[in-house]
């Protein structure tokens, strides 16, 4: 592997992979690097992603939406038009919700490629083992580096090893497919005896749907609610996954040394309803190009906190806080029934897709 590189990108998901791209399109030498001996698998992902339209409204201030959708139709599952969300009780609220179900392992590859189309080097089954100034350690050997983007996930230990302050809240949460036509609606399962703290859901892909939850405060394990919930539907599950969905709202600070943090790592996700595809990819843009301006041009490289905060800032800090009023009516059946009555189809679309910030 060669050890020195304008830009060293750790975790090539989507975050990671967009950043590469941006910065290797703007003629940086940019080194890709994931653990993973395959780009994307094993799939960990509900596998849902909005509609551009959609992400519009909800993310009015982001950028490059254009550029970074629509998502080539062929990586499309299933179209998707709208969502059910059922209470504890099994009372229905229907609402729209444009979208569309993907192979999130599909997906990742086709970022990942753009990503070496633009000249990117893709290293995989190279793990990020610490840092020394601009010294990084890998599996592979040592890489000397410009900026590093920490693009690794969740757990982050990248933004460890640069002492930015981490996700504080990580909610489990578990997926499986399931085989069968499940229509062009998500469904989504509330109520604590199913998903304490969180929501179960059931995605239609194409001949199959991806079934999971995700949960907060739990005391029992994801994989054995997710097991309950199966038998309580009548599926079968196989390629049973768990992960960590960040919930608590972007890190405070997420440029240090040189060190950029994007997507999960930075708490990048709508944490009303734990989607971070688009907004991982959104930022990654806004990463990759700070990266280029820095290097090329001598911009701060702070300047890519104040982009994507003007980006999706307000918008993620609003769901956080949304996901922090609803937990303590998530911790009610009784509450939760109430308040899903009250609402409608159209206040939950309000409360998940647009963090309570848009008009029903
Ligand atoms: C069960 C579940 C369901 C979800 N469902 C949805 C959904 O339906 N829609 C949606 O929009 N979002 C969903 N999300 C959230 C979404 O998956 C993430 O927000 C998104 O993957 C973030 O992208 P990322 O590039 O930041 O991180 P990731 O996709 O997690 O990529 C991080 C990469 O870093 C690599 N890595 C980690 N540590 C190291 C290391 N030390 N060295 C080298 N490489 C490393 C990993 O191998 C990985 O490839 C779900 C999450 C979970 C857990």
């Amino acid at each position: 592997m060669r050890n020195h590189c304008d830009v060293l990108v750790v975790g090539a998901g989507p975050a990671g992979s967009t950043a590469a791209r941006y910065a290797a399109e703007a003629g940086l030498d940019v080194l890709l690097i994931d653990k993973r001996k395959e780009v994307g698998l094993p799939v960990c992902c509900g596998e849902f992603n909005a509609s551009r339209e959609v992400l519009a409204k909800a993310l009015p201030g982001a950028p490059g939406l254009d550029e970074l959708f629509p998502v080539d139709p062929g990586l499309v599952q299933r179209p998707i038009r709208g969502a059910v969300a059922i209470s504890p009780g099994g009372r229905e609220y229907e609402f729209d919700l444009p979208g569309y179900t993907l192979n999130r392992d599909a997906f990742d590859r086709h970022l990942a490629n753009a990503a070496v189309r633009a000249g990117a080097v893709l290293s995989l089954e190279t793990t990020f083992r610490g840092r020394d100034g601009r010294r990084v350690i890998t599996g592979r050997g040592t890489v000397e580096a410009g900026v590093v983007v920490a693009a690794d996930g969740p757990l982050s230990p990248v933004c460890r090893s640069a002492g930015m302050e981490r996700n504080t809240v990580l909610a489990p949460a578990v997926t499986c497919r399931v085989d069968g036509e499940f229509g062009d609606r998500l469904r989504l399962f509330f109520g604590n005896s199913v998903a304490p703290g969180g929501y179960a859901w059931v995605f239609p892909k194409q001949g199959c749907a991806n079934v999971g939850l995700g949960v907060q405060g739990r005391k029992t394990p994801v994989p054995v609610l997710l097991k309950a919930f199966l038998t309580r539907m009548g599926f079968t599950g196989r390629d049973v996954q768990a992960g960590f969905v960040p919930v608590s709202g972007p890190i405070p600070e997420t440029v240090r040394e040189n060190v950029i943090a994007v997507g999960d790592a930075a708490g990048h996700v709508v944490a009303s309803n734990g989607g971070g595809i688009a907004t991982a990819m959104i930022c990654g843009r806004l990463a990759g190009l700070a990266a280029a301006r820095h290097l090329l041009h001598g911009d701060p490289l702070h300047a890519y906190e104040q982009a994507w905060r003007a980006a999706v800032g307000r918008e993620l800090l609003a769901a956080a806080r949304t996901k922090r009023m609803a937990d303590r009516i998530l911790g009610s059946d009784f509450l939760l029934e109430r308040t899903m009555a009250v609402l409608g189809g159209r206040g939950m679309r309000n409360v998940i897709v647009y963090g309570g910030l848009r008009e029903p």
